[in-house]
C-alpha cells in the first residue's frame, strides 16, 4: 500500500563494496505510508510521566485518579489538543480516546481532536463501580443515553465498558448487545493485572475474557486492551470471535504490568493493534519495536513479526479496531540520519528496528 512519495528526489546508488558486490540502491526523498493509528489513549495521563507515583500499578492508579479529578472541559480542550499535535508529529494520524472523565470532557476531547486535525473516535467509558464519581453513570441505561447524545452530536463513538472490575455482568450484557445492534466498536481493558483476574474469578467463577464472552461482548469489532495475563483458553476465545488485542508496550513496561503474549497472539492469528495508553511515550515505532522485542525475548528467535506485519499492526489493524475505513497517510524522511546508508529493500525493516518517530515528516 506504500509508495515512494511524490516528493522523492532521487535514488542514489551505492558504489561497489569492498567485497566487489553491487550493493542495493540507497534511497532518499520520502516514503509514503498509511498513518499510524493509536487505538488506545488516555490523553490526560501524559501529565503523569516521570512522576514517582507508587511502587506498583495500584499505587500509580491512585495518583492517576487524582489527576483525573483535576480535569475540566477547559483543561481537556487545551491539553488534549497539544498532545494530539504531538501524536500527529509522531505519525499517529488517528486516535481512539478511551475516556472516563465525563460527558462534557468527552465533547472537549472531540473538539481538541478537530482543532489538532487528528482522526478521532471517542471510546466512551461505562463505569458502574469503583474509581471516582465523575467516571460513573447511575445506570447502564443512563450510560447508553449518554452515548446516544454524543453520537447525535456528530462524534464517532465506540462503547467501552472500562473493565470487568468496573462493570457488573448485567452492564456488560446490555453494552455488548448495544454495540452489536449498532455495529460500533467495543473496547475493554482485560487481564492487565493478576489481581483483576483473581477478583473476577472470586465474583464470577471465570476469568475476565471468559466473562466478556458469556456476556456477549466478544465480536469482530471488539478490542481487548492489554490481555497481558490472558491464558490460553481466553486467547482461544478471542481468536474464535475475531477480536483484536491492543497492546501498549511502553505503558505496560512503565507500569510493571508484564509482557504482552506476543507469540501466543501471533500463533492464533489474533489481530494486534497498538496504543500509547498513558502517553508516557508517543512513538508508534517504539511500540512496534517493543512488541517485536518482547516476541524475540520470549521465543529466542529473530524476525518473529515481519516488518510489513508490524507496520500493519501499527496502522490498518488499529483503524479496523476503531471502525475506521479511511485515515490520513504519513511521509517518512528517507534522508534522515537514522536511515542513512540503508538500502531501499531494508527501509521498512530499519524503520521498526532502528528509528524513532522523528523520521516522520511533520
Ligand atoms: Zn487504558
Amino acid at each position: 500500500m506504500s509508495a515512494v512519495g511524490s516528493r522523492a528526489k532521487s535514488v542514489a546508488y551505492a558504489k561497489r563494496t569492498s567485497h566487489g558486490l553491487v550493493a542495493s540502491p540507497l534511497v532518499s526523498g520520502t516514503l509514503r505510508l498509511p498513518g499510524f493509528v493509536n487505538a488506545h489513549s488516555h490523553t490526560f495521563q501524559r501529565a503523569l510521566r516521570g512522576r514517582a507515583a507508587g511502587r506498583d500499578f495500584w499505587a500509580w492508579r491512585e495518583g492517576m485518579l487524582d489527576e483525573a479529578e483535576r480535569q475540566s472541559p477547559e483543561l481537556v480542550r487545551e491539553t488534549y489538543a497539544d498532545t494530539y499535535r504531538e501524536m500527529l508529529a509522531a505519525g499517529y494520524t488517528a486516535v481512539g480516546e478511551f475516556h472516563y472523565l465525563g460527558a462534557a470532557e468527552a465533547r472537549a476531547a472531540a473538539e481538541a481532536a478537530a482543532d489538532a486535525r487528528i482522526a478521532f473516535v471517542l471510546l466512551h467509558v461505562a463505569y458502574a463501580r469503583g474509581g471516582i464519581e465523575r467516571s460513573r453513570q447511575p445506570s447502564v441505561s443512563a450510560y447508553i443515553a449518554e452515548v446516544e447524545q454524543l453520537r447525535d452530536a456528530g462524534i464517532a463513538v465506540g462503547v467501552a465498558p472500562h473493565s470487568v472490575r468496573a462493570c457488573p455482568a448485567d452492564w456488560l450484557e446490555t453494552i455488548g448487545a448495544y454495540a452489536e445492534r449498532e455495529g460500533i466498536p467495543l473496547h475493554v481493558h482485560a487481564d492487565e493485572q493478576p489481581r483483576e483476574i483473581e477478583e473476577c474469578l472470586a465474583e464470577h467463577g471465570v476469568r475476565p475474557i471468559e466473562l466478556l464472552a458469556r456476556c456477549g461482548c466478544l465480536g469482530e469489532l471488539t478490542t481487548i486492551v492489554h490481555a497481558t495475563h490472558a491464558d490460553a483458553g481466553e486467547l482461544d476465545l478471542l481468536a474464535a470471535h475475531g477480536c483484536t488485542v491492543c497492546v501498549c508496550p511502553t505503558t505496560e513496561a512503565d507500569l510493571g504490568d508484564g509482557f504482552a503474549p506476543a507469540g501466543a497472539l501471533l500463533e492464533r492469528a489474533i489481530t494486534i493493534a497498538i496504543g500509547s495508553d498513558s502517553n508516557v511515550r508517543i512513538d508508534p515505532l517504539e511500540e512496534l519495536r517493543e512488541l517485536e522485542g518482547i516476541a524475540r525475548r520470549q521465543s529466542m528467535r529473530r524476525g518473529v513479526f515481519s516488518p510489513d506485519t508490524l507496520l500493519e499492526i501499527g496502522a490498518a489493524a488499529g483503524a479496523r479496531s476503531l471502525g475506521m475505513t479511511e485515515w490520513p497517510e504519513i511521509e517518512v524522511d528517507l534522508g534522515h540520519r537514522s536511515l542513512a546508508g540503508v538500502a531501499g529493500e531494508h527501509v521498512r525493516a530499519a524503520l521498526v528496528a532502528g528509528c524513532g518517530a522523528d523520521v516522520v515528516v511533520s
